[in-house]
């Protein structure tokens, strides 16, 4: 049987390798920046938003191999939620990475919820927490501030 972690740590490195969804969007109907000074990432999630659904989302930026992968993830698995969805799986995540309490996601979203496994293993590293869960602050970010843009930083 293949080691969880080592399949972890391989999700990670690939998609820190090879980022899915990183790219700006022209005219997008929101973003946000997302700042962690702690260890230097930057990153813009952009979105398009039809009604409350997003049917497009990528981000730029640059970041550490656990931002980026956690950037990437994100975006797979946003591409066709509603913001309510989003706001859940946002969350959720956050309890899964910090220990914390939150309610568990919908039935319907548990398969992609479960793509986020990977990324638990930060809850050992409160600095990397920083790292895996600033893609999402700036997604919370853009979606409370549309077209207009926001930038969030961790402290
Ligand atoms: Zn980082």
């Amino acid at each position: 049987m293949m080691d969880l972690r080592e399949l972890y740590q391989d999700i990670i490195l690939d998609h820190g390798q090879r980022p899915r969804n990183k790219h700006a969007m022209e005219a997008p109907s929101h973003f946000a920046n997302g700042h962690n000074p702690l260890c230097g990432d930057k990153i813009t999630i952009y979105l398009k938003m039809e009604g409350d659904r997003i049917v497009d989302v990528s981000f730029e930026g640059r970041g550490c191999a656990i931002s980026t992968a956690s950037a990437s993830l994100m975006t797979e698995i946003l591409k066709g939620k509603t913001e309510a969805e989003a706001q859940q799986l946002f969350h959720a995540f956050q309890a899964k990475v910090t220990g914390g309490e939150a309610p568990a996601p919908d039935e319907a979203l548990e398969e992609d919820f479960e793509r986020l496994d990977p990324l638990s293993g930060v809850k050992a590293y409160p600095v990397r927490v920083k790292c895996a869960t600033l893609p999402w602050r700036a997604l919370e970010a853009a979606l409370k501030s549309g077209a207009i843009g926001a930038t969030v930083k961790t402290e």
